[in-house]
């Protein structure tokens, strides 16, 4: 027989030795004086530091990647201020100098009156999953590599259009006829990511690609991703004044999806800046100098104040 104690511990107890027992890591900060007023004793195994030592924001944000710190911040402080649950991957550093990968889930708690009161969440340590989504990406990445297509966007990717470019630099030699390059580059996508998050970001990367990829309408012209948030069209026997109304295409084609960018400092919504090149190619150049071209042409429309296209 099951010797019962003759009194229960307090509800209270009976949550806390849960909550301590947990692998998750709970934690608890007051949003006016933005101090921890708790965190679970686990997160001296898993970080090395003590509880006593996660007084405030800032300790948190310190003890964070320098690379994850501004747009976790940013981001988890924009979510609070807004009343929104949110969650978000970061490396954590540890007493003795290493990272592990959290993962933050957070609850916002409203005052009756709708005011923000407290942050609550959980740490997750998420350092296995990480590695294993690190080693799918690595292959992912290889696998890309010996295809045509951008793994993100579903575009073609960059390989395919060195062969694109090399097949019709040819034939534009051949014939005589213009082949012209539009080159396009997100305005402000830094801000973006920082702002956003890396996974909108990349989220904005597909919209971005599909809508840009239903612009140019003729069988052998050519659309895909350059690299990063960078895009090229190739359009064979196009000459620059048709290029050039291509290229504004764009522009008003991602104007019309209206992709919201509030810290775009051009605009309050997703811009790009194109620069367009056309070229007859002639003996013994090469098609490097249509992509040097586009890309100068690139240059001055940033510089220009973005928002724009810029032809030679
Ligand atoms: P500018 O208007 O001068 O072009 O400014 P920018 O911030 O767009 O330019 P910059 O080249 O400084 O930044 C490009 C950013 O694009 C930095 C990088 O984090 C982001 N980026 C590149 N590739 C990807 C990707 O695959 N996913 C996400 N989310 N971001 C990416
Ligand atoms: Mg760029
Ligand atoms: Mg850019």
């Amino acid at each position: 027989m099951i010797d019962l104690p003759k009194e229960m511990p307090a509800e209270n107890d009976i949550y806390k030795t849960l909550l301590e027992s947990t692998k998750a890591i709970p934690w608890k900060i007051d949003w006016s004086t933005l101090q921890f007023t708790y965190i679970g004793p686990q997160i001296e195994q898993l970080l090395g530091w003590q509880p006593s030592s996660w007084k405030s924001v800032e300790d948190w944000a310190n003890r964070m990647h320098p690379e994850d710190r501004l747009w976790v911040v940013d981001y988890c402080v924009a979510q609070s201020q807004s009343g929104i649950d949110h969650e978000a991957d970061y490396r954590a550093l540890t007493k003795n100098g290493d990272y592990v990968w959290i993962r933050d889930v957070v609850h916002v708690v409203r005052k009756a009156n709708g005011d923000v009161d407290s942050l609550i969440g959980f740490m997750f340590d998420i350092t296995e999953r990480k590695k294993t989504e690190e080693e799918l990406f690595k292959l992912q990445k290889e696998l890309e590599e010996l295809s045509f297509k951008d793994g993100l966007t579903g575009v073609a990717n960059r390989r395919m259009f060195d062969a694109a470019i090399e097949t019709e630099w040819l034939k534009a030699r051949q014939n005589q006829q213009p082949l012209s390059l539009i080159i396009i580059d997100i305005d402000f996508f830094k801000e973006y990511n920082d702002f956003y998050g890396h996974l909108q970001g990349d989220d904005c990367l597909k919209q971005v690609a599909q809508t840009l990829n239903t612009v140019a309408a003729r069988a052998r012209d050519f659309f895909g991703r350059f690299g990063g948030e960078e895009f090229v069209m190739l359009l064979p026997e196009t000459d620059e004044n048709a290029a050039w109304l291509i290229a504004e295409r764009c522009r008003q084609a991602l104007f019309k999806k209206q992709i919201v960018h509030e810290h775009s400092k051009v605009s309050q919504l997703l811009t790009i800046s194109l620069g367009v090149s056309t070229m007859i190619p002639a003996p013994g150049v090469q098609h490097n100098e249509l992509i040097n071209r586009a890309d100068k042409q690139l240059y001055q429309a940033k510089q220009k104040g973005r928002n724009c296209i810029q032809s030679a």
